[in-house]
């Protein structure tokens, strides 16, 4: 179950005993279970024994970005966050409650997430690097999007992939040839606070039918880059879309633009998992060479 020295870690710095502690599945990357602790009641624990150690620190960040843009959307609130035995860090959330959407849940959820959108940075990119899964995401500042989507989208993914053999060298020729034609493209938008890994395992709807969101993986970006994922694996209703669009509606040719923002996603699982999303990524820019 969980490691002792993680259990005594908690109710030390809480000051309070663990009085249950059961085992969640459905995580990706990390370990997790449903704690009852003493004076502050259910709570949710991750933790993880070979993932870089900050990993959480930066989950911490995003947690706290997302949920100082007020814009309604439910983010837990973060308890407490740190390492064990050296190694293994951990995170302990507030934990909420699965419940079931109602009529108007997916329309909010839109509508929030619009909101989120309309939150702007200067630049596109954080202070800082954080994680995409378990893999390093880089978010060096840049003014301009197509360069950000190069130089810290692409490119980080693409040489981890060449590297492990998913792909042949000669792919590296169609991106290069995609690379120059993003200018025109991309839309011109201002950068948008971006949950960035919002995809159907990465929220709910809490038991009043409200959303909640978690798991981010925070930066300034184009929205259009979010809401592409949110096609990719599907779990997104047509209300969701459409209270989206009627606050920030999105400019035609989206279908077409859609494919080329989810190479990112696709690189990452390519990293992660290898085979048949190597291939997809191949169908993409082959149009390109
Ligand atoms: P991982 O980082 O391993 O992908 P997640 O953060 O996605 O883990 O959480 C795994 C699962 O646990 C989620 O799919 C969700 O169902 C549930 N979960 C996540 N956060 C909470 C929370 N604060 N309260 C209750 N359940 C949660």
């Amino acid at each position: 179950m969980l490691p002792d020295s993680l259990q005594r870690e908690i109710a030390d710095k809480l000051d309070a005993s663990i009085e249950s502690a059961t085992r969640v599945s459905g995580g990706s990357i990390n370990e997790a279970a449903k704690l009852d602790i003493e004076k502050i009641g259910p709570a949710f624990l991750k933790w993880n024994r070979t993932a870089d150690p900050d990993m959480f620190e930066k989950e911490v960040t995003g947690l706290k970005l997302l949920r100082d843009a007020e814009t309604g959307l439910r983010v837990p609130d973060v308890i407490l966050q740190g390492t064990v035995d050296g190694n293994t860090g951990y995170l302990l959330l507030e934990f909420i409650e699965d419940g079931r959407p109602g009529i108007q849940s997916a329309q909010e959820f839109g509508e929030q997430l619009a909101a989120l959108h309309d939150h702007h940075g200067d630049s596109y990119g954080l202070d800082e690097d954080n994680y995409i899964g378990r893999l390093p995401q880089s978010n060096n500042r840049h003014n301009d999007w197509t360069n950000f989507f190069i130089d810290e989208r692409m490119e980080p993914q693409l040489r981890m992939a060449l590297e492990s053999g998913k792909f042949r060298s000669s792919i590296t020729g169609a991106f290069n040839n995609m690379y120059r034609e993003l200018d025109e493209i991309f839309p011109e938008e201002r950068p948008s606070l971006l949950h960035g890994d919002l995809w159907g395992g990465n929220y709910f709807y809490d038991t009043d039918g409200g959303p909640v969101i978690y798991d981010p993986a925070v930066y300034y970006g184009h929205r259009e880059i979010e809401l592409a994922f949110t096609h990719l694996f599907g779990g997104f209703s047509s209300a969701f879309y459409e209270a989206y669009d009627n606050v920030l509606p999105i400019e035609p040719g989206f279908g077409q633009r859609k494919e080329i923002y989810n190479l990112y996603p696709l690189l990452v699982h390519t990293n992660l998992f290898g085979g048949s999303y190597a291939r997809q990524v191949e169908g993409i820019v082959k149009q390109f060479e």
